[in-house]
């Protein structure tokens, strides 16, 4: 569907979930956040709802993303259920692929059609680092899992302003061993003013935004650099979305209601 700045709105990213295995320095701070409770959280048949009616708009790509999706009881059986939902193209994931190995083999079996893994850096202590605690090696085992799958994989790499680019190197050669490609995401902080970095794959620019997003929370969100959201009316599905649509700014500003780890980049 077209937003009302003539976009082509037909991308669904949806937050199964704000928890996480692990407490990435630039998406959590160090004591994590108050989790929402269990009971606000939408089941998944509710969300299979929701994609299905975005379908029937004219969605033709949705994102599992958290926090980490792979924490969320029953992701397998979610993706099962989507991928039975017709005029779904891409039924994509975003990981961070430290639970990946033992599920991508039965996810890519249920219709999972690729996945994207953050990987900032091999180096083991400085991954221990930077997610406060995570094991590089669970995170490669998820990739070559994946791999093994048939699933095409592509590895995030969040690189910040003043980083060297030693960590990028060397996820990009190990990138081309695996058979994987590679994407560049600038650091951002949702409390910052949305700009466009062109030496960078993402964020995209919001002339060509083709996005919305679903929070765990049963909630539409028009844009990740705004606060603006809709409470899915489970009586008319397809009228939320399209109120959501119709609130898309023609480009981000800034946002606080919710965390990164809430909405899932
Ligand atoms: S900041 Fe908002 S408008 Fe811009 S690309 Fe992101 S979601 Fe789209």
């Amino acid at each position: 569907m077209l937003d009302s700045f003539g976009r082509s709105i037909h991308y669904l990213r949806v937050s199964v979930t704000d928890r996480c295995n692990l407490r990435c320095a630039y998406c959590m701070p160090e004591d994590g956040i108050p989790f929402v409770p269990h009971e606000r959280i939408i089941s998944l048949e509710q969300i299979a709802l929701v994609v299905r009616a975005a379908t029937g708009l004219g969605f033709n790509k949705i994102r599992l993303t958290g926090g980490e999706p792979l924490v969320r009881r029953g992701i397998v059986d979610l993706v099962a259920m989507l991928g039975e939902i017709p005029g779904i193209v891409t039924l994509a994931m975003t990981t961070n692929g430290t639970l990946l190995a033992p599920l991508a083999a039965d996810l890519k079996r249920r219709g999972l059609s690729s996945v994207n893994v953050s990987l900032d850096t091999l180096d083991p202590s400085r991954y221990a680092a930077l997610t406060r605690g995570g094991k590089v090696n669970d995170a490669i085992a998820g990739v070559r899992a994946a791999r093994t799958a048939g699933l095409p994989v592509k590895l995030n790499i969040v690189i910040g302003e003043n980083d060297d680019l030693a960590d990028l190197a060397t996820v990009s050669s190990f990138a081309a061993d695996e058979g994987c490609s590679v994407q560049t995401i600038r650091r951002y902080r949702l409390d910052e003013v949305k700009f466009d970095d062109e030496r960078y794959e993402r964020p995209s620019p919001c002339a060509i935004c083709d996005r919305i997003r679903l929070l765990a929370i049963g909630e539409l969100k028009p844009c990740l650099h705004g606060d603006a959201s809709v409470p899915v009316d489970w009586n008319d599905i397809e009228k939320s979305i399209r109120a959501c649509v119709g609130l898309k700014p023609a480009c981000g500003s800034r946002a606080s209601a919710h965390l990164v780890s809430a909405i899932g980049g």
